[in-house]
């Protein structure tokens, strides 16, 4: 295991991963546990609507939910989407779109009021997607969001974008760039890591794994709240893959393989914790 990377400071202890979790062992009930979904605990496939779990993941995630404070997922996927795997598991909250909505432990979805009034717009915007773009485009109505997909048609990304880039100019609406995909979201600011900033203010410890961009943000809000508190325990944990894996593994602490190889981690992990 590479050292932990904790920016510009030199690494404090724990100094890999077994360490990490022992010192997590000693403040489980302090201590998140963040997951973005597709990419980290789920492999991508080309239809993002056929997305599964990896092997042992929810196994691992409800045995490592018994023993910490909460884990929490983080991910661009509705609420409505992340229920289908998640929902009964005790003690695990629901981020969707970014954190456009939220529900805790089972209980119903609530959306970020600033975004309600965008909802039109983005159903249009689908529909004008699915009527303008190249056929092999794939388009993801999430109510709050559209996500343009290209994996199917990789040579459609510069059409995608720029397409996309050009709606987002005319509604007023922003861009999130991520693996073969583009979305298009309300001018709202929520970010993966604005809901981490808040989630992790009060507690002794945090873990966030993803593989993606986004994720980026949310290991940066671990970050400050570590430069803030020196007792504080931050773990950023990158998924390997091939398209944006270079830049969020750089921005890591550690790197995993794969969201199979994920599934092993967690399981030891709730060893560890147990
Ligand atoms: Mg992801």
């Amino acid at each position: 295991m590479p050292p932990l990377n904790l920016g510009n400071s030199q690494p404090k202890v724990p100094l890999n991963a077994d360490l990490a979790w022992r010192t997590t062992a000693d403040r489980a009930t302090e201590t998140i546990l963040f997951f973005d979904f597709d990419g980290t605990l789920a492999p991508v496939a080309d239809d993002p609507t056929q997305v599964q779990p990896a092997p042992k993941v929810l196994a691992a995630i409800e045995a490592l939910a018994r023993v910490v404070r909460r884990v929490a997922i983080v991910s661009a996927r509705p609420v409505e989407f992340l229920r289908e795997h998640f929902d009964g598991l005790p003690g695990v909250d629901l981020y969707g779109l970014y954190g456009l909505e939220h529900s805790h432990s089972g209980g119903p979805t609530v959306t970020e009021p600033a975004a309600l009034p965008w909802v039109p717009t983005m159903a249009e915007l689908a529909d004008l997607a699915r009527a303008e773009l190249p056929p092999g485009t794939l388009v993801e109505y999430k109510r709050l969001s559209v996500a343009l997909h290209w994996r199917t048609a990789p040579h459609l990304a510069a059409t995608v974008e720029e397409w996309g880039h050009a709606q987002a100019e005319r509604l007023g609406l922003r861009v999130q760039v991520g693996r073969m995909v583009l979305e298009v979201k309300p001018p709202v600011d929520r970010d993966k890591g604005m809901v981490i900033d808040e989630l992790v203010q009060g507690v002794g410890g945090a873990w966030y794994f993803g593989d993606d961009v986004s994720d980026i943000k949310a290991f940066a809000a671990l970050r400050a709240r570590a430069a803030a508190d020196p007792d504080f325990l931050g773990v950023c944990v990158a998924v390997a893959n091939p398209e944006t894996g270079h830049e969020v593994a750089e921005a890591a602490d550690l790197t995993i393989d794969s969201p199979a190889a994920l599934g092993d981690f967690l399981t030891a992990a709730a060893h560890h914790l147990r």
